[in-house]
């Protein structure tokens, strides 16, 4: 049974983010007209969710995004989260109609703890200010406003500071997530992509300033090998079953997919005390890296 859907309206996106995965997606495909969304909504509610995340692209620039939100309320989702750049949310008339028409939680996006970092990272002058505004005017709203950093070469001394300012914005939750190489990541790699081991240090000094801050903090994509002594940080565990809305194909279990076809494990993965709980890195990262950093945690 499915407990969220993830509803992709659109591809379109008003930042350039060096790392997007959406690839050409954002010039290729048009708009979800609503009539399409309203069967998503109707087809993922038969299928028994209570959750739904509207994504894309950018969902914000969908002009029948408040009505998807009103729609799913209707239909009996409970939880109408709209997961965004951050960027339209500076406008705090936007915020109330979203929240108006049903939307109860928002998972945005910040890159960087200066607009210097950040606006490098979404090839968008001014974006670091709009969506800090935005987290702004979202939780004087009074809402949950989850936070992701994708992790890079050009952040990852950053993230501790991301997750000070964010924890100081009011941010619900903060995650690091690794970037699954593919679209642009994989283009860029190069000069953008950090191995997984030279990151994850990073990644634990930030997850330390969350929880001395009181926030709940999160990674995705780094396995428990590479998180040791923070495996209760490592996300995936937590997604729930996830019914996705893709541009033109219906992904019908995504934890499914994750781990039988996305991901994969090594060689010596066998051997690792957490080899049930772990679903290994997407299968990108070794076909390019190989496996040697992934060392097995000793069975007890
Ligand atoms: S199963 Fe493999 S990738 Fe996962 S934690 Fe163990 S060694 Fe690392």
């Amino acid at each position: 049974m499915t407990s969220r859907v993830d509803l992709k309206v659109g591809f379109r996106c008003n930042n350039r983010c060096h790392f997007c995965v959406q690839g050409d997606k954002r010039r290729a495909l048009a708009a979800k007209p609503l009539a399409q969304l309203t069967a998503a909504l109707e087809s993922g509610r038969r299928a028994g969710a209570t959750g739904l995340v509207i994504t894309g692209g950018e969902p914000t620039l969908h002009k029948d995004v408040a009505a998807a939100a009103r729609l799913a309320a209707g239909l009996g989702y409970s939880i109408i989260q709209v997961q965004s750049n951050g960027r339209a949310f500076c406008y705090e008339r936007y915020c109330r109609a979203l929240v108006d028409a049903g939307a109860n939680q928002f998972a945005l996006s910040l890159h960087g703890s200066s607009a210097r970092v950040h606006d490098f990272l979404t090839d968008a002058p001014g974006s670091f200010l709009q969506t800090v505004a935005g987290i702004g005017n979202l939780k004087r709203l009074g809402q949950q406003v989850l936070m992701n950093t994708v992790v890079t070469k050009p952040n990852c001394r950053d993230l501790p500071a991301i997750a000070r300012l964010l924890a100081g914005l009011g941010a619900d939750q903060v995650q690091f997530a690794y970037p699954h190489l593919s679209g642009r990541a994989a283009q860029n790699c190069g000069w953008l992509v950090a191995r997984k081991s030279r990151v994850a240090p990073w990644i634990k000094r930030a997850i330390d300033a969350a929880v001395a801050a009181g926030i709940p903090a999160f990674t995705e994509a780094i396995p428990h090998c590479l998180m040791r002594g923070y495996e209760r940080h490592v996300v995936e565990r937590l997604i729930p079953d996830t019914m996705i809305f893709d541009a033109t194909t219906v992904v019908a279990d995504f934890t499914k997919a994750r781990q039988n076809e996305d991901k994969a494990k090594g060689p010596r993965c066998g051997a690792c005390a957490r080899f049930k709980d772990c679903e290994g890195p997407w299968k990108e990262y070794p076909e390019r890296f190989g496996w040697s950093e992934f060392v097995p945690i000793p069975r007890p």
